[in-house]
């Protein structure tokens, strides 16, 4: 497989090479040159295929001969390495839980394969590799988690000192060997911003070889497509015989846009519901056409608290920037912070189920859409356990959450963290000096 450049002015590469450049030298996403086809025979073996062998077939194609088999399959066995149960909420509504993994939220999957890969490929030149990495929360836990003990990776996550949750901190402060926390005295978007500047620093970028770990690396963002084969397989398995429409709490859109590649190679799922928060740039595309990414505004679903949406630009491709042939396949919904609150209370009283913010506003925007559709059943992704926003989740609910017993040791460990001022040349003088 080879992949170009959306911005059309930089070299086709492989796997490898998108996966340790993160992003073409055009500054623009890399994208597939085909999407692969699933087979008849495929789908037919699907429903009882384990995680594994569907994983390994359907990264295969993206990966090429970049990776071998037998290393593939190692890497996709220990991406996939624990449960995507599909829970039932209520008759119209079930919930494709997406934070069994070690780090309680969705972006494990692309962070473990991710990491795995770039410790092959660094394996093989025998050159250290440096992840530089901004969160709002999720995401610096997962890559911290995911690259722990990678040999020839070393990992530097910059967080917003004071925006995170205790656990989500705790989770990217406490790893130790090859992950480092800067702990900066701004806002996630000084973070983003500081990153981005080091990416583009030829004096830093002579001393370390740099790359980035969020959903632009195609690495981190295709494996997500193993979602809803996951979802797919359990929907049969309860005896479904027409297709969910699927509700995805979106930000940067990487989780939506996989699930897009998913679809377009053949996976029949019906629908796709874009739910976002206030930050609503794609569902105001959706029903407008026009696009205008905004300065993003802090909610209670923070990891969706994203302007200008990095994905969108590949979501645009798969549908050849045509405005209705996307608006037929997906709808966008905009949920605020009170009726995100105000559903988990409902949810949580007339099913007992909890959701956290992100599934939230999945929730309400799939039950928003079935008021228009009435026979339509669907899944919402549940990207985080609610356990990672307490606050939130505890005042809707009225009582605390059971925490998990993997988390209880995170509260045993110290945080370890570098302060640093939030600008450029206070993380440039640093990076140097490692
Ligand atoms: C990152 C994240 C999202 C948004 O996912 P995108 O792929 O950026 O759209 C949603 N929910 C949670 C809990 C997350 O951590």
């Amino acid at each position: 497989m080879k992949y170009r450049s959306l911005n059309a002015n930089a070299p086709m590469v492989d796997f490898r090479e998108a996966t340790i450049r993160g992003q073409a030298p055009d500054k623009g996403l890399y994208f597939p040159m085909q999407i692969p086809q699933l087979s008849n025979s495929f789908l037919e073996a699907l429903p009882s295929m384990d995680k594994t062998a569907l994983a390994l077939q359907i990264m295969q194609p993206y990966v090429g001969e970049s990776i071998d088999t037998n290393s593939l399959e190692q890497i996709v066995k220990e991406t996939v390495d624990f449960e995507f149960p599909l829970v039932k909420i209520n008759q119209d509504i079930y919930s494709l839980e997406l934070f069994h993994g070690p780090t309680l939220a969705f972006k494990d999957v692309g962070a473990r394969f991710m990491s795995r890969c770039l410790g092959h490929f660094s394996k093989a030149a025998y050159n250290k590799t440096t992840v530089l990495v901004a969160t709002s929360g999720d995401t610096g836990g997962a890559v911290a988690n995911g690259f722990l003990g990678v040999d020839g990776v070393e990992v530097i996550i910059l967080y917003p000192s004071g925006k995170v949750s205790p656990v989500q901190e705790l989770q990217l402060t406490t790893c130790g060997q090859n992950i480092k926390a800067l702990e900066v005295m701004g806002s996630f978007d000084d973070c983003q911003a500081m990153v981005k500047d080091a990416f583009m620093d030829k004096d830093l970028n002579g001393h370390l070889s740099l790359t980035s770990a969020n959903s632009i690396n195609v690495a981190r963002w295709l494996p997500q497509q193993l979602y809803y084969f996951f979802a797919w397989q359990q929907w049969l398995q309860m005896g479904f015989t027409t297709a969910p429409v699927i509700a995805v709490p979106s930000g940067n859109f990487g989780n939506l846009c996989a699930g897009l590649m998913a679809h377009a190679s053949g996976l029949p799922l019906q629908h796709f519901i874009a739910a976002c928060n206030i930050n609503d740039a794609v569902p105001a595309y959706l029903r407008t056409g026009q696009y205008q990414p905004k300065t993003a505004i802090p909610t209670i679903s923070n990891a969706m608290d994203v302007g200008s949406p990095s994905n969108f630009v590949r979501i645009l491709e798969l549908f050849a920037q045509d405005h209705q042939k996307m608006a037929a396949t997906m709808k966008g919904f905009t949920v605020s912070d009170a009726i995100t609150q105000q559903t988990i209370a409902a949810v949580y009283q007339q099913y007992g189920y909890i959701l956290d913010p992100h599934g939230a506003v999945a929730y309400y925007a799939l039950e928003s859409f079935q008021n228009n559709h009435p026979d339509a059943k669907g899944i919402i992704l549940e990207t985080a356990h609610p356990v990672k926003f307490p606050e939130t989740v505890e005042a809707a609910i009225g009582k605390s959450i059971p925490i998990p017993a993997s988390v209880l040791p995170l509260f045993q460990q110290s945080k370890k963290s570098v302060h640093m001022q939030a600008n450029f040349a206070a993380l440039k003088e640093w990076l140097l000096a490692q």
